[in-house]
């Protein structure tokens, strides 16, 4: 290729490259709404719950007021609840209390709709700039919420607050309403190759 064929190259990539950059400004400058945002973060792979968890930093990074609420068994331990709650962030994790028997459903379902009162009171108060309901995904599946109520609540909070759910296979009509949904894909996982679930990494 002569300098002068290298140049026209040159000139026709910096072309190309003005022409992508208007386009992306012109996007940025149409995207004028301002408000809360509802995002949800699904699928097999691992990263939703950290991802969720980085959020609530992110905004508590800026003093923003946040509230976790957790659709996990009680018992497990947990590193970011470790650190949130030390820092006074309203955080609740159903409890589903300790028994010799796990499989208990009534007494689960009790735990999460006790657990989801406590989300849609947060949700309905202002004062709260981002929410995460971590796992809330199967409690819908489960039946042991109603998807309407949660539609209802989530449509009906302060315009200013974002909310963020986790969990795997996310009801289509959950992922209609959000504006942002995120599908993590699972293409390997340390689990499969016999690797233990680390603490600082796993939990
Ligand atoms: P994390 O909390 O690490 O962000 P997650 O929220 O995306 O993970 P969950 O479905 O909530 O994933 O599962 C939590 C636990 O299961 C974590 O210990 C995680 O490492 C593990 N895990 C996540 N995805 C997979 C997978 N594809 N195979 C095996 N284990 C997984
Ligand atoms: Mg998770």
């Amino acid at each position: 290729m002569s300098e002068v064929e290298l140049t026209q190259k040159q000139i026709q990539d910096k072309k190309r490259r003005e022409a992508q950059k208007a386009k992306v400004n012109e996007a940025v400058a149409k995207a004028d709404i301002e408000r809360g945002l509802l995002l949800v973060i699904t699928g097999n792979g691992k990263g939703k719950s950290t991802a969720g968890f980085g959020n609530i930093t992110r905004a508590l990074g800026h003093d923003q007021k946040v509230a976790v609420v957790q659709f996990v068994k009680g018992t497990q331990a947990c590193g970011e609840r470790n650190l949130l709650s030390s820092l006074g962030v309203p955080f609740h994790t159903m409890n589903t209390g300790f028994s010799w028997d796990s499989e208990d459903p009534e007494r689960d379902k009790m735990a999460a709709q006790q657990a989801w009162a406590q989300a849609k009171k947060w949700l309905a108060d202002p004062q709260y700039d981002v929410i995460l309901l971590d796992e809330l995904t199967y409690m819908i599946t489960w039946g042991f919420i109603e998807l309407a109520d949660v539609l209802s609540s989530l449509s009906n909070r302060p315009t200013e607050m974002s909310v963020i759910i986790t969990g795997r296979a996310a009801h289509r009509d959950l992922k209609a309403l959000a504006d942002t949904v995120s599908e993590v894909r699972p293409e390997k996982h340390a689990f499969q190759q016999g690797l233990k679930a680390r603490i600082g990494i796993d939990w």
